[in-house]
């Protein structure tokens, strides 16, 4: 009886000592990123840009602070480098401007906060915080955005600061394409639908999810949404339980097809799957994303639960991804 004891002692130790403890997981987008169309030197660039950001986050988690800061600072990174879809580097809409979407969550109160649609504020996630802590509401759009982002005193720029020629290029590549699909669609060829939200575009929108030592949960997601997207149309990032979701047993932050994400209130599914039965994070995450994809979407998530079990599944190509560890071990991939 006492060796069967100490048998199952062990036996129980050594599980719990092999499971890997993710304290931050976090995405760059998902879409058609093939190996043969990056050059090494393009590919080290995103690791790097995959790196800082997870350190970012990873220095607030290791000074004591929330997951929350850890989920913003990540997200900063990721905001202020032109390799991603999200602040300074957002794709642009039809009319050739930048319109950006994010959003912040709060696991332990489920408290949120979203901005959409603006084009002045410099990172759209502090903003998305701010409606968070410092507004009676959950979700600001344009002009009314802005005025609050600039009344809490975060740094507005000219519309300018978010042009990048690569984005540029994109739109004039689904322009052209457009008027493509408008001949044939007179002669009457059908098959073709909107290029631009077609999976030839990456996506690139940013998001991160972390676990801090209280164990809280936060989640972010910041985005200009999708090239050649029409004046006005906002996605599923800032729209919570939709690309971003979190309470206290798991975060969720989505990239992809936003309109799929939608209406399949992909981000809330996985909580709702892990509540109603306790199905575990890999599982339901892995499931919303074969729903979305049964729908005719594509995309891909991260999520991580409260015992720092993560999941990034995605139907795509390639999805930027990383995680670290509790210990400080870096986890970065690109392709299936
Ligand atoms: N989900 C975003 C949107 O639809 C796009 C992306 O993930 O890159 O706005």
């Amino acid at each position: 009886m006492k060796y069967l004891y100490v048998l199952l002692l062990m036996l129980t130790n050594s599980m719990v000592f092999s499971q890997t403890r993710y304290v931050m997981v976090i995405h760059g987008g998902a879409g058609t990123i093939l190996k043969e169309n990056m050059t090494p030197d393009q590919e080290s660039a995103f690791r790097e840009a995959l790196t800082q950001a997870l350190q970012a986050g990873y220095t607030q988690l290791q000074a004591g602070k929330s997951s929350l800061d850890a989920v913003e600072a990540a997200i900063l990174v990721m905001e202020d480098n032109p390799l991603f879809n999200a602040g300074k580097g957002a794709v642009f809409t039809h009319e050739g401007k930048n319109e950006l979407d994010a959003a912040v969550m709060w696991g332990p109160t489920r408290a949120a906060g979203a901005i959409a649609g603006v084009t002045t504020i410099r990172n759209p996630i502090k903003a998305a915080r701010a409606v968070m802590e410092q507004s009676e509401h959950v979700m600001l759009t344009g002009k009314g955005a802005e005025a609050f982002a600039s009344s809490k005193g975060l740094e507005i720029v000219d519309p300018s600061y978010f042009w990048t020629e690569n984005r540029w290029k994109a739109l004039e590549r689904a322009l052209k394409q457009d008027s493509l699909k408008t001949q044939l669609d007179h002669d009457g060829n059908k098959q073709s639908t909107n290029p631009a939200l077609t999976n030839d575009y990456k996506y690139g929108t940013v998001g991160a999810v972390a676990l801090d030592r209280d164990g809280h949960l936060a989640a972010g997601t910041s985005t200009g949404g999708m090239t050649n997207k029409q004046y006005g149309r906002i996605g599923d990032a800032p729209i919570i339980g939709a690309g971003t979701y979190a309470n206290e047993r798991v975060a969720i932050s989505c990239t992809g097809w936003g309109e799929f994400f939608i209406r399949g209130i992909a981000a809330y599914d996985v909580a709702a799957q892990m509540e109603y039965s306790n199905t575990p994070v890999a599982q339901a995450a892995l499931a919303v994303i074969e729903k979305i994809g049964s729908m005719g979407g594509d995309g891909g998530m991260i999520a991580l639960d409260d015992r720092g079990n993560m999941a990034m599944p995605f139907n795509t190509a390639g999805m930027y991804r990383g995680a670290i560890t509790e210990s400080g071990e870096i986890e970065i991939a690109i392709y299936k």
